[in-house]
């Protein structure tokens, strides 16, 4: 199930409340299983269901159990129940962390960090591209010396885009090229440098290892990690192992405009505490759209 069918689903959930002519326990309990069944179909984490089902749960009894017999109160009742589901979806995509922001004036290093084929290397353009239209002189560094052409498409998107870029087709140590392009960016004053990382390796803990070496190197004031919308309920532990190693900032969250149902990305904010920044909603420069949790969940609900 995609994010638009989830999007109906939900509405027609709260909407049920409308038809009925008071909010009791049944009629909480069925809208609260539509609700859950919505979420689990869209591969959101099974114990973030359980647990938003039991406090919105827990939210309502309590008002059923205050206002009983008091007719105004009990009309209300439908809204305050509705604003508790729409308050608890939002919180599911809002870990309540402030992101970091780049500053003007200064250099911004953003290294980003994700499995291959997640997105990476397209989405480093994308941002490069965002600040760029904002203002900030921006760069990319391709530090991906493991897939063959990652360079020649990052040499080809930045050209197309305009942005100024940094890679080498003989150096085959990550950590050298990062340090040389981000030094050499901030020697030209280039106020957001992106850095483009390897997402894939032989063994996985060389993987974490390499991103380490190159976080050492480039000291990042950001890192992100790159999600595809469509990483279902394998979204818990390998955000969690990109924490541990990458202690990634923020998210950009891939290929929301394609039949992925998007719930499992979700459930990483959760998962690691750290805020979704960016979505990407297709292949060209321009496709990243900025994400906010009260707007996405507005927009979700129509
Ligand atoms: P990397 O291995 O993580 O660097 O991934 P790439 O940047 O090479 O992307 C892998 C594929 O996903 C490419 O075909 C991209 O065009 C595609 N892609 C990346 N972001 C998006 C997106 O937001 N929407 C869609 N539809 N495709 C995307």
């Amino acid at each position: 199930m995609v994010l638009a069918d989830l999007g109906r689903k939900l509405n027609a959930a709260l909407s049920s409340l409308n038809r009925a002519p008071v909010v009791d326990e049944k009629v909480l309990d069925v809208m609260l299983k539509e609700i859950t069944a919505a979420l689990l179909e869209t591969d959101v984490n099974v114990k973030l269901v359980a647990s938003l089902r039991n406090k919105v749960k827990h939210k309502v009894k309590a008002l059923i159990e205050q206002n009983a017999g008091d007719k105004a109160k009990e009309m209300n009742r439908k809204h305050l129940t509705q604003k508790a589901v729409f308050d608890e979806l939002v919180s599911l995509v809002d870990p309540g962390v402030e992101p970091y922001k780049p500053k003007k004036g200064q250099c911004n290093v953003v290294m980003l960090v994700g499995l291959q084929g997640n997105g990476k290397t397209t989405t480093c353009t994308k941002l490069a591209v965002h600040y760029q239209r904002r203002g900030f002189k921006s760069a990319i560094v391709c530090a991906d010396t493991f897939r063959a052409g990652a360079f020649d498409q990052t040499r080809q998107s930045a050209t197309r885009a305009k942005v100024a870029y940094f890679g080498s087709y003989t150096e085959t140590d990550p950590v050298s090229i990062a340090a040389q392009g981000v030094s050499k960016f901030k020697k030209e004053r280039f106020e957001v440098i992106i850095v483009d990382t390897s997402g894939r390796h032989k063994q996985e803990s060389e993987l974490f290892q390499e991103m380490v070496q190159i976080g050492d190197a480039v000291k990042p004031n950001m890192t992100v990690l790159v999600l595809d919308a469509s990483i279902g309920q394998a979204a818990e532990a390998q955000s969690r192992a990109f924490k541990d190693s990458a202690d990634f900032g923020a998210i950009i969250v891939t290929k929301m405009d394609g039949h992925a149902k998007g719930g499992g990305a979700i459930s990483a904010v959760a998962a690691t505490q750290t805020p979704i920044i960016f979505l990407g909603v297709g292949e060209h420069l321009h496709d990243l759209d900025r994400f906010s949790p009260q707007p996405f969940i507005s927009k979700l609900l129509g």
